[in-house]
């Protein structure tokens, strides 16, 4: 079998045409100059999920490609873990420091970095399954740059894991991976531009190499119970970056129509954006008329509509209020608005010190405190995955979800059933999810009614 000895592109600066920005800039060309030389002010969670990426790197890298000594190993796993407790509790704070005592604090830290390692190692097994389904030594590609500047100007971008082995059938395969350490909209795999640039990418660095057929692309996002996978020939894959080729030229020289869409939330124009507040403030103003008397009711389409127009005003106006309040945070002015000191909330300085006094009035120790069972993520870190299976499986049930709305193109299946709601009704008895019955593909898992 041949060994691949890629030739990387240079690391540093982010593309201009950045795959993980794909879907925005393939649908609004010139938001990729007009964002250009804005400061990618990026959430709160962000380094939470770079060091999560850190740790599923280190983890791959100790299962497949550069085993460390099992002491080095547990220093770089412990000294991540902790990082990413700290980040995570940071992020969940808004990115402040949480005014608690230093006990409570560890502990906070110590839960959020259990249910991150466990969510970590979801991607890692999936990774390590798909890894054994391939024949022969299949190869490993973690944290691999890939280069696809053929198609889109100056395209390079970096894949989290990619296989390259042979299916039953003997055909060459290309699996691309993609971890998403978020808990917000699941992200499906299938047309998503961001794996497809990356397939791309690794086409030409593995092509010559391996006669590939078929490719793979899966993004695991454990955090929203969500893995899903998307497979193509290889010549619709090339065929596709073909389609968007013009795309991408367009994008690069700054050129195109502007166009509002649900990719205008992760812009760093999007509450400057002069072409998104216009659609808006439209609607707001009433200038957005829908056709027919004005007498007659509301069709069930038009309903559908209006409601998906005002989900992503509702965003609009979110990110508006952020802007608008971070800018006066930081001293500066919008006419028109100022801040106030919203609702104070008590809380001891020192909480030790506090319940010492508490003691010394007489209060019990016992009524001081309260016993709480930890969570089944965090249980199965203490114990480990393995053990924790063995022992426990026959004790966990999966409690169905409540009804939530959401668009026709969010990747969750429709809920199938006559009404959801009867789940709920008082006198009927509780229907059970059974999440759990993943595809041996990573296709999208129906949630079947048992
Ligand atoms: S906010 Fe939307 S319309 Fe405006 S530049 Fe960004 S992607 Fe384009």
């Amino acid at each position: 079998m041949p060994k691949a000895k890629p030739r990387a592109p240079k690391q540093g600066a982010h593309a201009l045409l950045g795959a993980s920005s794909a879907h925005r800039w393939l649908h609004c060309p010139p938001s990729a100059r007009l964002c250009e030389d804005m400061p990618d002010t990026g959430s709160p969670y962000a380094h939470e999920g770079t060091l999560a990426h850190e740790l599923a790197a280190l983890k791959l890298g100790q299962a497949f490609t550069e085993a460390r000594s099992k002491t080095a190993y547990s220093a770089a796993r412990a000294k991540l873990l902790g990082e990413i407790g700290k980040a995570a509790v940071l992020a969940e704070n808004g990115g402040t420091a949480p005014r608690t005592d230093e006990t409570t604090a560890k502990r906070a830290e110590a839960s959020a970095a259990a249910s991150a390692e466990a969510a970590v190692g979801v991607y890692v097994d999936m990774i390590r399954d798909d890894h054994a389904q391939l024949q022969g030594k299949p190869n490993v590609f973690i944290e691999q740059r890939v280069d696809y500047a053929h198609v889109v100007p100056e395209g390079f971008g970096t894949c989290d894991c990619i296989l390259i082995g042979q299916g039953l059938d003997g055909q060459w395969q290309l699996r691309i991976y993609d971890y998403k350490h978020g808990k917000g909209v699941p992200v499906e795999a299938e047309g998503n531009p961001q794996l497809m640039l990356y397939a791309l990418g690794a086409l030409a660095l593995f092509a010559p190499i391996y006669p590939i057929t078929l490719i793979s692309m899966t993004i695991c996002q454990p955090r929203r119970d969500s893995l899903t996978s998307w497979a193509i020939p290889t010549e619709e894959l090339l065929a596709w970056g073909e389609h968007i080729r013009p795309l991408a030229q367009q994008a690069h020289q700054g050129e195109g129509d502007l166009q509002e869409g649900d990719w205008c939330q992760f812009c760093p124009r999007a509450t400057r954006c002069r072409e998104r507040a216009e659609r808006f403030v439209a609607l707001e103003a009433y200038e957005y008329r829908l056709p027919g008397d004005p007498r007659d009711p509301l069709t069930d389409a038009e309903l559908g509509d209006v409601l998906a127009i005002g989900e992503r005003l509702d965003k609009w106006l979110s990110a508006l209020r952020k802007h608008v309040q971070d800018t006066l945070l930081a001293g500066g002015t919008i006419p028109g608005w100022k801040l106030v000191e919203g609702r104070t909330v008590r809380a001891f300085g020192d909480l030790q010190a506090a319940f010492q006094l508490a003691k010394d009035s007489g209060v019990k120790e016992e009524l001081l405190y309260v016993r709480e069972p930890i969570t089944l993520t965090a249980l199965e870190s203490l114990m480990g995955k393995k053990a924790f299976t063995e022992t426990l499986a026959a004790q966990i049930i999966r409690k169905p979800g409540k009804p939530t709305l959401a668009p026709e193109s969010d990747p969750r299946p429709a809920m199938t059933r006559k009404s959801a709601a009867d789940d709920f009704a008082e006198d009927t008895p509780r229907a059970f999810f059974a999440y759990d019955n993943l595809d041996p593909n990573h296709t999208a898992e129906a949630y079947a009614i048992t």
